[in-house]
C-alpha cells in the first residue's frame, strides 16, 4: 500500500515500523473474514482492513477522532488476521503504534481514563492484586454477579516440586496468575520434575508487561521487560536453558522483548536472547514427548475423559503453536471433542473483557456454545485470562491443560 507518513512520525522508529507494515498490506481483505469483531458487527471499520485504513489516514496526517479510537478499542488484538494474511502484515505492531498515537491526541472521558489507569497500575502489581483477590474470594458469595464472575473460587493448592536437576529452566510467575490459579505453575513444575527438568521462579521477576502495553503505556511495558530480564539474566548465565511461560498471553508478549528493546543499547542483546529462550509450556512438553510417553506408560492413572480444548489466540495466532497441546492431551488418554470455529477469540483478550464487556460476552457465549457441543466433562485452555473468562460462563470445569496432564500422570 502506497504511504506518505506525516512529519510528526515519519522519521521516528515507530514511523519507520508503521510504514514498513503498511506497505506490505495489499488491501485484499482476506483477513476480514476471520476477524471476530467484523463477524459480530459487520462494519468494515471493525475489521482489520478498515482499521489499517483508519491508522494509515491518521499517520498520514488526518485528524485522530473518537471514532478512530472506538474502532481501535474494539480490536481484541487476537491476531487472527495475521494468521490469515497472505502478505505477512504484522497487524499487532501497527495497532500498538496506532493506539499510542490516538491516545495522545484524543482525550478519553474521565471514567474511561480512571478505569484504564486503575487496571494499568493495579493488575501488574501482584502485591496489590493478591490481597485484593483473596479478599474478593472471601466475600465471593456476597459479591454482585458481574464481579463474582471475575473472581475464581479458591483453589485447593498443589505442592510445588523444588528438586534440583542438571537441566534447569526459568518459569515466569507473572502478576495475576499466582493469585488466581497458583496450581498452574505448580502442576507445570511437577510434570517437568518428572521429566528431569528443574524450574526456577526468579526473585524480582513480575508482570511480563502485556497489561501496560495493551493500555498504551509502552514505556511502562519496556520497564517491565527490563526488570524481568535483570531478574532472569544471572540464571541464564548459569545455564538455564529456557524461560517457560504457562500463560500464552504472557508468552506471546515475552516473545516480543527483542522487538520492544531493540532500540535500547543496554538491553537489546539480552532481550534478543530472552526472546530466543522463551517457550510456552506446550512447546517445552512437546519437545519431551518421548520421555512423557514413558511416564504415561508407567502411570497408574488411566483416563478417557472427554475434554474440549480452547486454544487461546495468543497460543495459536501469537506464538503459532498449533496442534501441540492437542497431541499431548491425546497421548495422555484424553478424548478431545471437536470444537467449531476454534480460530475465533473467546473475548477475554487481556483487559478487553473489562473494557468492552458487551462484545466480550457475545464472543464468550459463542465460544462456550462451540466448546460445549461435544458434551465434554472438562474444558482446557492455556491462558489464565481465557480460563477465568470461560469459567464465569459455564458450570463445566475449566482449567489449564497442564493441570490435566499433571493429574493424568497420577498427581
Ligand atoms: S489480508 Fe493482509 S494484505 Fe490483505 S487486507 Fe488484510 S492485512 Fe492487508
Ligand atoms: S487482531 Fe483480531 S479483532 Fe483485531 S483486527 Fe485482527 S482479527 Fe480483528
Amino acid at each position: 500500500m502506497q504511504t506518505n507518513l506525516a512529519d510528526f512520525i515519519r522519521d521516528t522508529p515507530a514511523g519507520r515500523e508503521a510504514e514498513a507494515i503498511l506497505r506490505k498490506c495489499v488491501h485484499c481483505g482476506f483477513c476480514t473474514a476471520t476477524c471476530p469483531t467484523y463477524q459480530l458487527l459487520g462494519d468494515e471499520l471493525d475489521g482489520p482492513r478498515g482499521r489499517i485504513y483508519l491508522m494509515k489516514q491518521m499517520l498520514e496526517g488526518a485528524a485522530a477522532t473518537a471514532k478512530t479510537q472506538l474502532h481501535l478499542d474494539r480490536c481484541l488484538t487476537c491476531r487472527a488476521c495475521e494468521t490469515t494474511c497472505p502478505s505477512g502484515v504484522e497487524y499487532h505492531r501497527l495497532v500498538d503504534i496506532g493506539r499510542e498515537v490516538v491516545s495522545s491526541r484524543v482525550a478519553r472521558p474521565a471514567g474511561q481514563r480512571f478505569l484504564r489507569f486503575a487496571l494499568r497500575e493495579f493488575l501488574p502489581r501482584g502485591w496489590l492484586f493478591g490481597p485484593a483477590f483473596r479478599l474478593g474470594q472471601f466475600f465471593r458469595p456476597l459479591l454482585p454477579a458481574a464481579l463474582k464472575a471475575k473472581v475464581l473460587p479458591k483453589q485447593k493448592s498443589v505442592a510445588w516440586t523444588r528438586r534440583d536437576h542438571p537441566r534447569r529452566m526459568l518459569m515466569l510467575a507473572g502478576c495475576v496468575q499466582p493469585s488466581m490459579s497458583p496450581n498452574i505453575n505448580a502442576a507445570a513444575a511437577r510434570v517437568l520434575d518428572r521429566l528431569g527438568i528443574a524450574t526456577i521462579e526468579a526473585d524480582g521477576a513480575g508482570c511480563c508487561g502485556a497489561v501496560r502495553m495493551h493500555l498504551d503505556d509502552h514505556e511502562g511495558a519496556r520497564a517491565d521487560a527490563r526488570r524481568n530480564i535483570d531478574a532472569w539474566w544471572p540464571h541464564i548465565e548459569r545455564g538455564a536453558e529456557g524461560v517457560i511461560i504457562t500463560a500464552s498471553g504472557c508468552g506471546a508478549h515475552v516473545r516480543e522483548y527483542a522487538y520492544l528493546l531493540e532500540g535500547d543499547p543496554a538491553y537489546a542483546a539480552k532481550a534478543a536472547r530472552v526472546t530466543l529462550l522463551s517457550r510456552d509450556i506446550g512447546e517445552v512438553i512437546a519437545a519431551e514427548m518421548d520421555g512423557l510417553r514413558v511416564l504415561l506408560e508407567k502411570s497408574a492413572s488411566t483416563t478417557r475423559r472427554k475434554v474440549a480444548f480452547h486454544s487461546p489466540c495468543s497460543l495459536q495466532h501469537g506464538l503459532r503453536v498449533r496442534g501441540a497441546v492437542e497431541e499431548i492431551l491425546q497421548a495422555a488418554g484424553f478424548e478431545l471433542t471437536p470444537v467449531a470455529d476454534s480460530h475465533l477469540c473467546c473475548g477475554s483478550a487481556g483487559t478487553y473483557s473489562i473494557l468492552q464487556p458487551a462484545l466480550s460476552l457475545r464472543l464468550r457465549d459463542n465460544k462456550l456454545a462451540c466448546l460445549s457441543a461435544g458434551a465434554p466433562a472438562a474444558i482446557a485452555s492455556a491462558n489464565i485470562g481465557c480460563i477465568a473468562h470461560l469459567q464465569a460462563g459455564t458450570p463445566t470445569p475449566v482449567s489449564h491443560w497442564i493441570e490435566l496432564l499433571d493429574q493424568g500422570l497420577g498427581n
